[in-house]
Parts: C-alpha cells; structure tokens; sequence
C-alpha cells in the first residue's frame, strides 16, 4: 500500500484553478521532489495535502484511509506533517518550545529532541536560545524538527532554501541525510532543479496546476526536466504526462 496517494485533485483560489487534476502516489520511505516555475502550483498542492488549503475535487488517502475531508489538525494526527515556505516559528519562544510544541500537536511515537538534535547538530547549542535570535538555518531546522515531533509518516518540506544563503542550504541538505535514513516519507519543493534531482528519489515537474513530467531522478535528465519545467516538449525526451 502507498504512504500517500492523491487521485484526481484539484485545488483553487477563488476562480483559479492551482492545482488542476494531479494524481500520484508515493512509497513509505520514498523522497519525491515536486518541481516547477513559479506559480506552477506546488505550494498550493503542498497546503491541500497538509489540509491547510480547501481540495476542490479529487481525494487523498494516507496509508489507504481517506483524509480529505479532514481539517489540518486532524491530518496531523493520522501522520501529515508540513514546513511552511517562510518557516513560521514562534519568535520568542525557544527551539525546545518550539520542539515540543510539535509534539503537543502530533500523535506518539519515535521523534523525540535528543533525535532532532542528533540530525540537526547545529542545534544541539540552541535550544535554550529563542528562535527569533537563530540564523536561517537554524531556524529551518527547528522548523522541521517542529515537525518531525509530530512523528509524521509523511513530511511536506516547501522550499526549505528560501531566504537562506547557498551555503547554509548545503548545510541543511547535508542534514536531510539522517532524516531520509530514518525511513520518513518526504514530499519536498524545491526550486533548484540539480538539488531536487539529487536528493529526490522521484520527481514531479508541475506546470499550470498540471504534471507535465514524472519520472525516478536516476533515469531523468536535467535537460528532460528543463524542458518540462519551461513547458517546452521535446520528442523522445522522457515520460510526459498530459
Ligand atoms: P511559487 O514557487 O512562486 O511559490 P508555486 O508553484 O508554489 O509557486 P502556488 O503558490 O501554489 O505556486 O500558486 C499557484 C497559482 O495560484 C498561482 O497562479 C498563484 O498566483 C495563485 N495563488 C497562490 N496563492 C494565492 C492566493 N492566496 N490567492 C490567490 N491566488 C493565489
């Protein structure tokens, strides 16, 4: 059985239709980078996944039982767990705050602020510090730290880079290594189409709301994705869907 499945969804803001007819399912354990210019429609498909978004049409099952009817709060409890674009942390509350609020929200399980901790080492010196007082990526850690005491099955990551210099996002990346290792179900956004391409298992490439390319990262091409991220379509090139 799939971690997640999404069959048929569609999403929209008021007459615009976001996210327009996007079916996939994804493994326990499996990284899928959802990839695409801007307005593609991925942060919008991340929300209604979270339940933080209204589904249109369509449905979303996780671990087989039906959750789109469920408000967000409730979806975290069966095991959906999404960082925000733009991080949103409690700014004068400290890391281990932040921390256990996560897990105040969330369901029991394995996650606890020594794990966090042993992921994301460069907290280990923070967690008495308010998070307002933190650098970008310690800030991005905590906020996936905040999740990851949810005990998720599926972690929802919206452009965990944004705002952060490309060093620190090399950091925060190197990182991800344990969380993958820890057997999480991951859905990540991610504008940089090599760093999709190299931690993803699988990538999605959305266009208008659509899925124009979806393929395993190992047997697509930087240039397959490109085009398809431009909307260009190339014959031969690739599995495109229409
Ligand atoms: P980005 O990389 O810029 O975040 P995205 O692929 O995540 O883009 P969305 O943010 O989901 O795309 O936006 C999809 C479409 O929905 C765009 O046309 C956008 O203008 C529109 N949209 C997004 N948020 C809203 C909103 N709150 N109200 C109205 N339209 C919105």
């Amino acid at each position: 059985m799939s971690a997640l499945s999404i069959e048929g969804l569609h999403a929209r803001h008021g007459l615009l239709e976001a996210v327009r007819g996007i079916s996939f399912a994804v493994r326990k354990g499996e990284t899928l980078a959802l990839v695409g210019a801007n307005g593609a429609g991925k942060t919008t498909l991340l929300r209604t996944l979270a339940g933080a978004h209204p589904t249109a049409a369509g449905r979303i099952l996780l671990n087989g039982d039906d959750v789109t009817k469920l408000p967000a709060h409730q979806r975290v409890r069966h095991g959906i767990a999404l960082v925000p674009e733009g991080r949103r942390m409690f700014a004068s509350m400290t890391v281990t705050e932040n921390l256990k609020l996560g897990a105040m929200s969330g369901r029991k399980g394995d996650w606890s602020i020594e794990r966090i901790v042993e992921i994301f080492p460069n907290l280990k010196k923070r967690l008495d510090h308010k998070t307002g007082h933190l650098s970008g990526g310690e800030q991005q850690a905590t906020a996936i730290g905040r999740a990851l005491m949810s005990n998720p099955d599926i972690l929802l990551l919206d452009e965990v880079s944004l705002g952060l210099s490309p060093l620190v996002v090399d950091r925060v990346y190197e990182q991800f290594g344990g969380l993958m290792q820890s057997g999480t179900t991951i859905i990540l956004v991610e504008q940089d189409l090599s760093r999709a391409m190299s931690v993803a298992d699988r990538v999605i490439c959305m266009l208008e709301g659509k899925t124009v390319l979806e393929g395993a990262a190992s047997e697509l091409t930087r240039e397959q994705v490109t085009d398809a991220y431009f909307g260009l379509h190339r014959a031969n090139s690739g599995r495109h869907v229409q």
